[in-house]
């Protein structure tokens, strides 16, 4: 099987409301190529700089992820390029993105990542964090960012067990949030969470973005990642 079949296959598995971000960290611009040939248009990247030269070299109708941690000295370089950004997990961040998008004259997509899984490498907020943050007026003062919904990654088990209790975990907190913070907020919609070997699970608890990578472009080659 190739990429392209690859993508076909998922999007006949994923009901047409989940979103697919087609997660290319590490391919060429050939495979990505591939899977755009099949009509597909939304991808992702977990690396300022690689997602900018890859960006470069594509049609201008795709639409960008960035999925990865992102530093504060590379907010300014990658807000006018991205669609949404999936992993902003601190109030400093926030604030450069903010500010960044006010100076350019822009506002930008955001989602909050939260640390559902047992591992300790994976990042984002704990839940007492994020409310903290939603209450401060640093943030409700901030008028050039839109948080979009919440984010996350499972334990990497084979236990889906673990995994399906992270997810309604997440879901969980995205309603909570959404009640006390959000409640007519339009934007706040989406609970990003789902990769290769746990989409399935994801769909099931309600994801309505998944970040495939492997599944459709095959293995990426060991080193990073
Ligand atoms: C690499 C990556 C994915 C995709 O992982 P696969 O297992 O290849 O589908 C999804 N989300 C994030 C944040 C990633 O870094």
């Amino acid at each position: 099987m190739n990429a392209a079949d690859n993508i076909l296959r998922l999007k006949e598995q994923i009901p047409e409301s989940v979103k697919i971000v087609a997660v290319s960290k590490l391919r060429t611009i050939e495979e990505i190529l591939e899977v755009y040939g099949t009509g597909h248009r939304v991808f992702g990247e977990n690396r300022v700089q690689e997602l900018l030269s890859k960006k470069d070299n594509l049609p201008s109708d795709i639409e960008w992820h960035l999925i990865g941690h992102l530093q504060t000295n590379k907010v300014k370089a990658i807000i006018p390029h991205v669609k949404l950004i999936h992993s902003v997990d601190s109030l400093k961040l926030m604030s450069f993105i903010n500010k960044e998008a006010e100076k350019a004259g822009i506002t930008v997509e955001c989602l909050l990542q939260f640390h559902i899984a047992r591992e300790e490498t994976k990042s984002g907020f704990d839940f007492a964090e994020a409310e903290r943050i939603l209450k401060s007026p640093d943030f409700i003062n901030m008028q050039n960012i839109i948080i979009c919904g919440v984010m996350g990654m499972a334990t990497f088990t084979d236990n889906t067990k673990i995994v399906r209790n992270e997810f309604r975990t997440l879901r969980k907190y995205f309603n909570i949030l959404k009640e006390s913070y959000f409640i007519d907020n339009k934007s706040f919609r989406e609970i990003s969470m789902g990769m290769s070997g746990d989409y399935r699970i994801a769909v099931e608890e309600g994801s309505t973005i998944v970040r495939i990578g492997t599944l459709i472009f095959g293995d990426r080659n060991k080193t990073t990642n």
